[in-house]
């Protein structure tokens, strides 16, 4: 019996066959998807279209996604953050007690009866649900602080969805909300996750490209931050100042915001840009419209102190699909990269020592912990090179009858597209 089970234990996770693999790259991407992102990632195989705006995520894609979650949950884990799940079903009378049911005031909803009479919403936000959850939790000054993430699927009825994984009708976000003591604990909260975030768009390779950004709306405050990528293809338009990393959404561009940031409109650069996260601070005003509140040392109830925190996760992946990218296809980073190595094998006439060459290779990266996808598939060397280049998998190992003979690796990197012959030793310290 161990044996049996022995020999059926599942691959590890780190490694895949793509003979087993069951998507298949396309030539074409379908005719109505406009989107380079979703052209592409439908083409590699990471997604499927499932309607406008509405994608799925298959094996490729998942490990991509949940690279980028980890990341990002290192990183609020980092600054105390406890994850969490909420429920994607909401109350009508919850969002009715802050005037925020209506269609009028949120246009994205998505509303459903209940067979039992009533109606539902999908969750687009749990802001509401979130600070109605926390009237149980909160009680004391003792209590408080309170950071609390989630990965959660929202649902919002986007007018426009033709950004593929851009703008979805159902995306993953990354929610955190805060609940302090005060104004100054807030703050310093706020502060400190702006930094997380700027962590998590450098290890995510936009570091670079990305603007802490004034932006409008946050109740007590008159801003708001947004963080924006530069993008082709981004829907928002900031200006920037490069040097000084200052920047400001058109919608607060003006002779004020111009003055309290020391800069005059000339010298800032017009972008385009996407919305890669965007921060807010509530003030009291929902925890009073919703009635969270603490007691004090003297006994007196004040109303909790809270802010909201967003990463749109699958937006980030499309953002990355596109912006690395060429002719070829996709050129992840590495760190979100579905698997470090792309291990091709060039079966020729002779091909049985070929095959058990890279074999071997395969089995002594596994058991490095290395993760490695394995073309181990019949198919033309022009084939399954193409594939790779469209995969985007950040470094390529070839295994062939000429490599053998040279007794070297053939190791091509995706992104300069350098060729270099290497010994197996050597891979693995450039690994
Ligand atoms: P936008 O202005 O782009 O509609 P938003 O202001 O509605 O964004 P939030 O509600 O603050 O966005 O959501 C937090 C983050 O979730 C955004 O910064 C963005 O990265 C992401 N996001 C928002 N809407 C979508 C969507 N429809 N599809 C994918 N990601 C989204
Ligand atoms: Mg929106």
């Amino acid at each position: 019996m161990v044996a049996i089970f022995l020999s059926r234990a599942a691959p590890k996770k780190s490694a895949m066959k793509q003979s087993h693999l069951f998507t298949k790259t396309r030539k074409e991407a379908p005719t109505d998807e406009v989107a380079q992102n979703a052209k592409l990632l439908i083409r590699a195989g990471y997604i499927h279209k499932e309607m406008a705006g509405v994608y799925a995520y298959l094996p490729l894609g998942l490990r991509v996604q949940n690279k980028i979650k980890q990341i990002v949950r290192e990183e609020m884990d980092a600054i105390g953050g406890q994850e969490l799940i909420m429920t994607a079903l909401q109350s009508k009378e919850l969002w009715e007690k802050t005037k925020r049911w209506s269609d009028e005031v949120v246009d994205v909803w998505f509303k459903t009866n209940l067979k039992t009479g009533g109606e539902v919403g999908l969750g687009w936000s749990h802001e509401e649900p979130i600070a109605e959850m926390m009237k149980g939790y909160i009680s004391s000054f003792r209590d408080l602080p309170i950071f609390v993430y989630q990965f959660q699927t929202k649902l919002r009825n986007e007018v426009r969805a033709k950004s593929g994984i851009l703008r979805g009708r159902e995306f993953v976000m990354k929610d955190m909300y805060s609940f302090c003591l005060d104004e100054a604990d807030h703050t310093a909260f706020y502060n400190r996750t702006i930094d997380a975030y700027m962590r998590v768009y450098h290890r995510l390779g936009i570091g670079e490209d990305t603007f802490v950004t004034f932006a409008a709306g946050g109740a007590f405050t008159k801003f708001s931050h947004e963080f924006q990528t530069i993008a082709e293809t981004g829907e928002d338009v900031i200006y920037i100042h490069r040097a000084k990393k200052i920047a400001v959404n058109k919608e607060v561009l003006n002779d004020e915001t111009l003055k309290n940031l020391g800069v005059s409109r000339s010298e800032l650069e017009e972008v385009k840009t996407a919305e890669v996260g965007n921060i807010f601070n509530f003030g009291t005003q929902k925890s009073e419209d919703l009635g969270l509140s603490y007691k004090n040392e003297k006994g007196e109830a004040i109303p909790v102190w809270m802010g909201s925190y967003g990463i749109g996760i699958t937006r980030v992946m499309g953002l990355l699909a596109e912006k690395f990218s060429d002719e070829k296809g996709i050129v992840w980073p590495e760190s979100v990269a579905p698997f470090r190595v792309h291990l091709v094998s060039i079966v020729g006439a002779n091909g049985e020592a070929v095959k058990k060459e890279a074999e071997k290779l395969y089995q002594t990266l596994t058991d490095k912990g290395i993760e490695v996808l394995y073309d181990d598939r019949d198919l033309r060397p022009g084939e399954k090179f193409a594939d790779s280049d469209l995969i985007g998998i950040p470094t390529r190992v070839v295994i062939s009858e000429k490599t053998m003979k040279e007794g070297k690796l053939e190791i091509k990197d995706r992104k300069t597209g350098t060729v270099s012959m290497l010994s197996e030793s050597d891979l693995f310290k450039l690994l």
